[in-house]
């Protein structure tokens, strides 16, 4: 099972694609506007998608249980190539997803922030040109309280109301 483990990624490496990117490409075009590699760099790396959530009367209630391929150390998946192969209910992140209702991505979620408006706040990775920055505000799920999903048997004893979700 450990071969599609991915240990190796830099996330720092991403930041090389910039230089195929317009300067500043989130001020200036919608979400729809944006290529493959703007619109994946829009991504912070703060990991909260990857939390299981549960759907209570209409309402989207986030748990402090993550995914099992989450590596909770550096909010990266540790199979993301494979996410789709290998878990069934893991989301790509499409404008139809962004746009879902009732809002599922945490409302630190850079597409969803732009998409409604909101200018990327200080601490994002393309404001700063660090990946880090994320997890230095803590923004990202690094070093809080979290619940591998293997074993949980109720989500609803793990629902959390944290700010920044
Ligand atoms: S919540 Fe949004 S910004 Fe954070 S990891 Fe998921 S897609 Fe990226
Ligand atoms: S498989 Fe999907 S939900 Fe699980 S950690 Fe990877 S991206 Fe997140």
């Amino acid at each position: 099972m450990t071969d599609w483990l991915e240990q190796d990624y830099d996330p720092q490496s991403r930041f090389d694609e910039l230089k195929n990117v317009e300067p500043e490409f989130w001020k200036k075009k919608k979400l729809e506007q944006m290529s493959k590699t703007e619109w994946e760099l829009l991504c912070d790396g703060c990991g909260k998608c990857c939390l299981n959530k549960l759907d209570i009367r209409g309402k989207v209630k986030f748990t402090n249980t993550h995914c099992r391929f989450l590596d909770c150390r550096t909010c990266l998946c540790k199979i993301y190539e494979h996410r789709f192969e290998k878990v069934e209910d893991c989301r790509d992140i499409t404008l139809e997803a962004v746009r879902e209702q009732p809002r599922w991505l945490p409302k630190t979620c850079a597409y969803w922030l732009l998409d409604n408006g909101f200018e990327l706040p200080d601490w994002h990775p393309l404001i700063t040109g660090r990946a880090a920055s994320v997890h230095e505000a803590g923004m990202s799920l690094q070093n809080r309280k979290l619940v591998s999903e293997s074993g949980v048997s109720d989500f609803e004893d793990y629902i959390v109301e944290w700010e920044d979700l």
